[in-house]
């Protein structure tokens, strides 16, 4: 199957109202405007450097979205135009994303990216770090900042309970504060499930998935 018959397959097996973010790492423009052709709009990239390079190539329409791990040295090159940064795991960054956004004179939608995974290669606040920010003072005071949910990725393996088990846990802490609500913060995104597991993903409550492979197929 081409690329635009892998993404409308995904598109129409999903519900209306889960927001699809095709993942374009390492995809060179020409593949990722088949995407767009198809009707897509909304675009996730692991690496600020691919993000940079990819939107000042391809349409001004697209919603670039930052869906990998970010230093706080390189906020600065993405906060002029980014849609939604899914990686915020300290509150370092986040005062970095506020003072860039500040500067740009907008507001950076951001997730918390929560740890759910067993290995410790990933990324991301634990349920009670995330707690501890998000009744935190200082998060008051981020003004050029709004937290819209949370982001986390199951562990890679093919155990179908582990990652239900993960997925679930991210799910009851998203309700647990689903109903706090400030000027900065409102939690209405779950941003979970990747090829190998977004039906799982969707069954246990995402409103967002992030998938790559399955549309472009297996990366080198
Ligand atoms: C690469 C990546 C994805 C997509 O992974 P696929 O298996 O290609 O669908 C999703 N989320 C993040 C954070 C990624 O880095």
């Amino acid at each position: 199957m081409s690329i635009a018959e892998n993404f409308h397959k995904i598109r129409s097996s999903i519900p209306g109202d889960v927001t699809l973010v095709v993942v374009t790492k390492t995809q060179p423009v020409s593949k990722i405007m088949e995407v767009y052709t198809a009707g897509q709009r909304v675009f996730g990239e692991n690496k600020v450097q691919e993000l940079i390079d990819k939107q000042a190539q391809l349409p001004k329409d697209i919603e670039w979205h930052l869906i990998g791990h970010l230093q706080t040295n390189k906020v600065k090159y993405i906060a002029p135009f980014v849609s939604l940064i899914h990686s915020v795991d300290s509150f370092k960054l986040l005062q970095e994303i506020n003072k860039q956004a500040f500067k740009n004179n907008r507001i950076i939608a951001c997730l918390l990216q929560i740890y759910i995974a067993n290995e410790d290669t990933k990324f991301g606040l634990s349920f009670d770090e995330a707690q501890e920010l998000i009744g935190s003072e200082e998060l008051k005071q981020l003004k050029n900042i709004k937290i819209v949910g949370l982001m986390g990725m199951a562990s890679n393996t093919d155990n179908k309970n582990v990652i239900i088990k993960e997925l679930h846990s991210l799910k009851l802490f998203f309700e647990k504060n689903k109903d706090l609500s400030a000027a900065n913060f409102q939690l209405s995104i779950l941003s979970m499930g990747m090829s190998a597991d977004y039906p799982i993903a969707i069954a246990e409550g995402s409103t967002m998935i992030r998938v790559g492979s399955s549309i472009f197929g297996e990366r080198d």
